[in-house]
Order: structure tokens, then C-alpha cells, then sequence
């Protein structure tokens, strides 16, 4: 393993995340998602679930919804894993779900194999998988381009005249609230439930049976600023939820939260939907996300890798220079921005997990 604790490869990465939740006597579940990563691993979706009263709250830590985001996902669900095994275990019921989105994780996506925003495609029973914002279509040609990427295409520019045109939360809004009708677009949710969310709907409900409260941390990176955390929600906050969210994530943690989430709302995000299925009679949600470069150089990295993956060769070298520059906007190389989230995502689930133990 790499001395920084990050493992790119999916099959290793998971291979190491079993290993960790083995030592430490928890039991492991895997669902298959179909399909084979790019060494022929079947796709899983990973439980790692310790030993515990059944009437104790749980902590959730997710990774990997965004696909190749699980590579950081991952390193802090191992560290952890690996770091507990020497005492310190928390109190409580501990559920870590290993990349949500396996084929994004394995083929270097944040998709899945149809082309899902996995955190897109969680819509309730009565929402419908169609429609988009109005001002999506207009920015299709910018955002998908119908050919294989150049390095120089002008994006950074025409994206600042479209924000000019539109005003930054407009154009924010167009391309994170998610569409449903353009499937090989970014930030496609997809036109019925996904694997993982199929997955999820049956396994989720087993994972937490009886727990009083549930505390959900989900694992992303790529929004905010380089190495700092955030915490955000996606649904809205009742009384009793937002007394629940200070008491386990802290006392700022929710009007941040809230502040942050206030300028556009995603359709389909997996948090809205987890809260709605009232698996517990508290369930605590938070996307903890973790700021890597700039929201264009973002958007580019991902505009470019979607290009690559419809309109050129898998093995074509602007396909995979397009999948190197994803990986780095998702994690990137740097020492410094790999230990110190690596740092503050440990210590932030180990001080959830001592909180919730506490009551
Ligand atoms: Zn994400």
C-alpha cells in the first residue's frame, strides 16, 4: 500500500477494506452491482458491520457515490478500520458502506455504467425520472460536447461568458440540480432506480433494524475550497433534526450545513432519500465534502473525462489523460492536501462516533 494510505485501484482498495474489517471481527457483507471492473473483479457494494447491541445508536460512514471520490472515501474508512484494530473501537453500532458506486470507482467515473449520477438517481417513490432545468438545454453544447476532448477548447472562457450571461447560481443550479433527460449529459440521475439504489433500498433498512438514532456520514470530495471540509444537507431540517445534528456533529455543523446547501437543490440526492425512509426515529445526514480545486476546474476535468468515455477509444490517449486529470481533481497527488483531509475525516467520524456514544 502507498505510504499516504491512498489506493487508487478499486479491487485493491477493497481488498484492503475487507482485510481491515476482518481483524477486527466485523462481519462483511458484499452486494454485487453487475458488471466487472478493468482486471475482471465483480462490481460489489461493501458492508463492514461491528459486533453490538441491536438497541445501540449507528454510525453510517459511506463512500464512493461519486465513484472515483470513493479513492478518498476509502482511505478513510481503512485508516479507521486499521487504526481501531490497536483499541479505541467506538461505542456504538458501526455500519461503513464501501463504494456505493463500484464501476465509478473501478472505470475512473463518477457515473455508473448507464451513465448515473448516482447521487442524482435517489428520487422518491411519486417523483418521476424526467425533466430538467430550463437552462440545462441551452448549456448542453458547452457541457457535452459531441466529440473527442481537446486539451485547448476554450471551456474556461465560454464558461465565463455563460456565467455572465446566466449569473454564477443560475449556471450553478443548471448543472448540480440534476437532469433526467439528456443520458449522456453530466449529471444525468438516470430514468429508474440504480443498482446501488435498489441495493441500498433493500440493505439500508437491515444495516440500521432497531437502532434508537442513526447518524449517516457520507464521504465525497471535489466542492470547496483545496483541503477544507464541509458539511452539507440536501432536505429540509426540522426542529428535532437540527437539535439532534448539534448534538452529534457539533454546534455550528448545521447552520453551515444549511448556508452552504442554500443556493441550489439537487433532485435524486442520496441524503434526502435516506432521511425519508425513516429507518430510525432520529436519522442524521450529513455529506461531509471535502474541497479539492476550483468548481470550473471541476466541471472541466469532468466535462472532459465524459467526452473521452462517449465519443473516443477506452485506450485512446486523450481518454486516458482525461481519466488521469479526473482522479487528481477528485484526490489530489499532493502530500499535503492527502494527510491532512485524510486527518480531519478520521477525526471528524471518531469524534461523531464518541458523541453518539455518549447519547
Ligand atoms: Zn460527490
Amino acid at each position: 500500500m502507498p505510504a499516504d494510505g491512498f489506493v487508487s485501484d478499486f479491487a485493491d482498495a477493497r481488498d484492503r477494506f475487507r482485510a481491515a474489517a476482518a481483524a477486527l471481527g466485523w462481519r462483511l457483507e458484499n452486494h454485487a452491482v453487475g458488471g466487472m471492473g478493468p482486471r475482471g473483479e465483480t462490481l460489489t457494494i461493501d458492508a463492514a458491520l461491528s459486533p453490538g447491541d441491536p438497541a445501540m445508536p449507528v454510525l453510517v460512514v459511506s463512500s464512493g457515490v461519486h465513484g472515483v471520490e470513493g479513492i478518498f472515501g476509502s482511505a478513510v474508512q481503512a485508516r479507521l478500520l486499521e487504526t481501531w484494530r490497536d483499541g479505541g473501537a467506538p461505542d456504538v453500532r458501526v455500519v461503513f458502506i464501501h463504494a456505493i458506486n463500484p464501476y465509478g470507482f473501478a472505470w475512473r467515473r463518477r457515473t455508473d455504467a448507464d451513465n448515473v449520477d448516482v447521487n442524482r438517481n435517489f428520487l422518491l417513490p411519486d417523483e418521476p425520472y424526467a425533466g430538467s432545468p430550463a437552462s440545462y438545454a441551452e448549456l448542453d453544447g458547452l457541457l457535452n460536447p459531441r466529440r473527442p476532448p481537446a486539451r485547448w477548447d476554450g471551456f474556461r472562457a465560454r464558461a465565463v461568458m455563460a456565467i455572465a450571461r446566466h449569473g454564477m447560481p443560475a449556471l450553478r443550479r443548471a448543472v448540480a440540480t440534476g437532469q433526467y433527460d439528456f443520458p449522456r449529459g453530466l449529471f444525468f440521475g438516470g430514468s429508474r432506480p440504480s443498482a446501488p439504489h435498489e441495493i441500498l433500498a433493500e440493505q439500508l433498512p437491515v444495516w440500521t433494524h432497531g437502532a434508537p438514532a442513526v447518524v449517516h456520514l457520507d464521504l465525497h470530495t471535489g466542492l470547496g475550497e483545496h483541503g477544507a471540509c464541509h458539511l452539507l444537507v440536501d432536505f429540509p431540517v426540522d426542529d428535532a433534526l437540527a437539535a439532534a445534528f448539534t448534538r452529534w456533529l457539533g454546534p455550528d455543523a448545521l447552520s453551515a450545513a444549511n448556508a452552504r446547501a442554500a443556493g441550489y437543490h439537487a433532485r435524486g440526492g442520496f441524503g434526502r432519500w435516506c432521511v425519508a425512509q425513516q429507518l430510525a426515529p432520529t436519522y442524521v445526514f450529513a455529506y461531509a465534502e471535502f474541497g479539492t480545486y476550483g468548481p470550473l476546474t471541476v466541471l472541466d476535468r469532468l466535462r472532459k473525462e465524459n467526452q473521452a468515455y462517449h465519443w473516443a477509444e477506452p485506450d485512446a490517449a486523450c481518454t486516458i489523460q482525461a481519466k488521469r486529470r479526473l482522479v487528481d481533481a477528485f484526490c489530489p497527488p499532493s502530500t499535503r492536501w492527502r494527510s491532512d483531509t485524510l486527518a480531519y475525516a478520521v477525526e471528524l467520524v471518531s469524534s461523531t462516533a464518541a458523541r453518539l456514544s455518549r447519547g
